[in-house]
This record gives C-alpha cells, sequence and structure tokens, in this order.
C-alpha cells in the first residue's frame, strides 16, 4: 500500500507563508507507516514563501492576478506519478488551491470556502486515486480510539458455532485494553453490527480481504473517505499480518479451505488461537497508528 502525505502536515515549512500545518494525528500515523511526503506546488517549481494563490475551478492565480497554473497543473502531475499505479492513499492538507479534498478558496481572494477540490486532487481523482484529508485521518483515528467492531466472516458457518467463536474470541481478549471494541463471527448474510465503526475481515477467500461497511468511489462523500481510510489502515495492519497476508497464501487457503472453517483442516483451538492472533496484531497497529 503506498501512502503520500502533504510535507506541510508532516512540519515541512513548505506554505506558501514558509510556515508548515502539522498535525498530531497525521505525524503519528506516520510514525507507523512508510509513507513519501509530497508538495505538489514546491514540486511544480514554486518558491517558498510565495504569493498567495486560489483556485478557481478553472486557473489558478496569484493574489496580485499573476496566473500560476503551469506551476499547478506540473505538480499535481508530479503527484499523480509519485502514487503510481498501485492501490494508494494520499492524506493532503485540506483548502489548499493544490491538496483540498472536498473544499478550497474559490478564488477571489474574500477567504470565501466552496465545496472542490485543489488541482493536484482533481489529477488524483481523475487517475482512480483517492486523497483524503486530515481531517478525516484526525476523525477516523478520534473514533478507533472510542471503539470498534471487528467482524470476521466465514461463509458456511452455522450460527451457533459463530456464536461460540465470538464468545471464546471475546474471552481471550479481555486483557487488550480496548473495552468498548467488539470481535464476532458471523456467517455470510449476518447482519452487521451498526453502533460502531465496523471493520469486516471477509474470510472466504484467501488471502483475506478487508471491507469497511461502503465501497469507495474516489469522488464520493466525507463518509465514505473515513470508510476508504479506514480499509487502507486495516490493508496495512493485514500486511504485516503473518497469517493472513498474501505473502501467506497456502497457510490462509488451507485454514479456510472451501471457504468454511468447518472444513479447514485445523482443530477448533488453532483456528480460536489464530483469530486472537490476528485480532491483536489489528489492536496494535490501529491505536499505535
Ligand atoms: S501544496 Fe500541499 S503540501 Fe504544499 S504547502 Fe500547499 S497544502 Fe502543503
Amino acid at each position: 500500500m503506498k501512502w503520500l502525505i502533504s510535507k506541510c502536515l508532516l512540519g515541512d515549512p513548505c506554505r506558501y507563508d514558509g510556515q508548515s500545518k502539522p498535525s498530531d494525528k497525521v505525524c503519528q500515523l506516520a510514525r507507523n507507516i512508510s509513507y513519501t511526503g509530497v508538495c505538489p506546488e514546491v514540486a511544480g517549481g514554486l518558491a517558498t514563501p510565495r504569493i498567495p494563490s486560489e483556485y478557481n475551478g478553472e486557473v489558478v492565480s496569484n493574489a496580485d492576478g499573476t496566473g500560476v497554473d503551469f506551476a499547478y497543473r506540473l505538480g499535481a502531475k508530479y503527484t499523480v506519478n509519485l502514487a503510481g499505479e498501485g492501490p494508494a492513499c494520499c492524506i493532503l492538507k485540506e483548502k489548499s488551491p493544490s491538496c483540498g479534498t472536498e473544499k478550497r478558496y474559490d478564488g477571489t481572494f474574500t477567504s470565501t470556502l466552496v465545496d472542490g477540490e485543489g488541482v493536484a486532487v482533481q489529477a488524483l481523482y481523475d487517475a482512480g486515486i483517492c486523497a483524503v484529508s486530515e481531517v478525516v485521518v484526525d476523525e477516523v483515528l478520534t473514533e478507533i480510539s472510542r471503539g470498534l467492531t471487528i467482524i470476521y466472516r466465514i461463509d458456511t458457518i452455522l450460527p451457533a458455532l459463530a456464536a461460540r467463536y465470538t464468545a471464546d474470541l471475546n474471552q481471550s481478549l479481555t486483557d487488550v485494553s480496548w473495552d468498548t471494541t467488539q470481535v464476532c463471527v458471523v456467517g455470510e448474510g449476518s447482519d452487521i453490527p451498526q453502533d460502531l465503526p465496523c471493520i469486516l475481515i471477509d474470510l472466504c477467500d484467501a488471502p483475506s480481504k478487508v471491507y469497511t461497511d461502503s465501497s469507495m468511489q474516489v469522488r464520493s462523500s466525507h463518509q465514505a473517505k473515513k470508510n476508504y481510510l479506514l480499509s487502507c489502515l486495516l490493508t496495512e495492519a493485514m500486511q504485516a499480518d503473518p497469517v493472513v497476508s498474501a505473502d501467506d497464501n497456502e497457510s490462509c487457503s488451507a485454514l479456510f479451505a472451501h471457504g468454511s472453517l468447518e472444513c479447514a483442516p485445523m482443530p477448533y483451538s488453532d483456528i480460536v488461537e489464530l483469530l486472537v492472533r490476528t485480532t491483536r496484531r489489528l489492536h496494535d497497529f490501529l491505536y499505535i497508528a
């Protein structure tokens, strides 16, 4: 998973005024992932400090009326290239004429905010790459700290057996310091709890897939962006797991053969132990992230 982060959110003084805009939560996350810092405006050839600019949805101009569109488009192309072709999550500074993901100033230099993206984010969206803001990171990490629901889904499991897995999992995880977090095992088609942020880990396929409760469209709602970030965080955590990651297809396939734990060639206690271990990894990653 590739992560791009606005440099100014990480404390780099690359803003137009020669200052940075560090975000505690983004810096906290950055300490636990491998990422690339980017400043599209500097990458486009603009100096720091520089005259403030705004994007009116068509062109970018300086406050003195000078057109700077070319530099912004160049920086946008550079950012898209940096994100590359694989799955990526870009965390970019809201309201910027380059990096804004949902809001930007309207180009009149009257402090008027409008719905819309900055130039680099528009280019990312056009390339099918998602970008979320520091606001989304802050909200998601805060919500995780309050608790979430982790659901392991198994397609043909009987309700009584799913309930037994759930009870044993939670019993084995009582030492984990996330009081409001639930872990449960469900069969396909079962109701998903809605009261907490929800992570669905689908064990019907190998390697396991991670979903949140809605699919992501790159130009979608604030809530869908939060779900996307959560899904990226989980993907990151799962990639670090030797059992469920794509690096270990064989053990995962063996365990969840035929898409059903009931057919798995492993004793019940080993499966519980595996799910406990996986849950602990998710917990450790999410709570330090
Ligand atoms: S272009 Fe983006 S990274 Fe650079 S200073 Fe502006 S908001 Fe920050």
